[in-house]
């Protein structure tokens, strides 16, 4: 299993148990034996205030890591050349995370019918050509992947409306993107969402990443300690798909 997770949420972000402290996830990853990790909040737990900011990357500084301790931030695609965050605040992060789909947070496009496969197809191609456009993109996070919370569907119709919402993709216009994504040095997420959310249709959208040359970056997205371990998760799929380190999105490569 790979040593990195670049998706880690604290109690900064609303959503993630509040005694979940930069001390305690650093702590556990030493003992777990995880080489590098990124701490990754939603942008707005810092109110747009850089004051906010340089606490929290203090905060990784305060904790005297042993291991490599990235310091990010999770954004979003409002529509196409919108951002969440803008690029001044963006540069106080080592990398940004940008989530075309986050569907769920006030102001963010939706597709204009959520019971319409082709619809959902149609917007989630236009959302990601939009995360992968943006400037301040580093990695584009669960792209393709639906939530439960806003599909409201059970699991096994989730499954299966997500599988037909892919095949809609128009297969060219997704090979355009991987192939900029790759030359622009972009992560696309692999995520123990995939097994949590029951969305198989994603392997083989990870397995087209890995044709075009398209860096995978593992993140649990983790809003707790236990969430950490979700990694395992998805170690089948890592196999079947024969990832290897060198597909391994990291954050310095980006920036170079
Ligand atoms: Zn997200
Ligand atoms: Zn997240």
């Amino acid at each position: 299993m790979f040593s990195c997770d670049y998706h880690i949420h604290t109690q900064l972000s609303g959503c993630a148990e509040n005694d979940l402290s930069v001390e305690k996830i650093i702590q556990y990853q030493e003992e777990h034996g995880i080489k590098t990790i990124g701490i990754a909040d939603h942008d707005y737990s810092f109110q747009s205030k850089v004051k906010t900011i340089q606490a929290a990357r203090q905060s990784i500084k305060d904790a005297d890591p042993t291991i490599d301790v990235y310091f990010g931030v999770e954004s979003q695609m409002l529509d196409y050349q919108i951002t969440s965050i803008k690029i001044r605040m963006a540069s106080y992060f080592d990398y940004v995370l940008m989530a075309p789909n986050h569907y769920h947070i006030r102001g963010v496009a939706r597709p204009k019918n959520l019971r319409d496969p082709k619809r959902v197809a149609l917007h989630e191609i236009y959302m990601f050509e939009a995360a992968i456009a943006s400037p301040i993109t580093d990695a584009v996070i669960h792209p393709f992947l639906l939530s439960p919370d806003v599909f409201q569907y059970t699991p096994e119709t989730l499954a299966a409306f997500a599988q037909e919402m892919m095949n809609n993709i128009e297969h060219k216009r997704l090979i355009y993107q991987l192939d900029l994504a790759s030359q622009r040095g972009l992560g696309i997420e692999l995520t123990p969402k995939i097994i949590r959310f029951n969305q198989p249709h994603l392997v083989d959208f990870y397995q087209l990443c890995l044709e075009r040359d398209v860096k995978l970056l593992i993140g649990s997205d983790a809003h707790s300690i236990e969430q950490l371990d979700e990694l395992s998760l998805i170690e089948p799929i890592i196999k079947e798909l024969g990832v290897t380190e060198k597909n391994l999105w990291h954050p310095n490569e980006a920036n170079m």
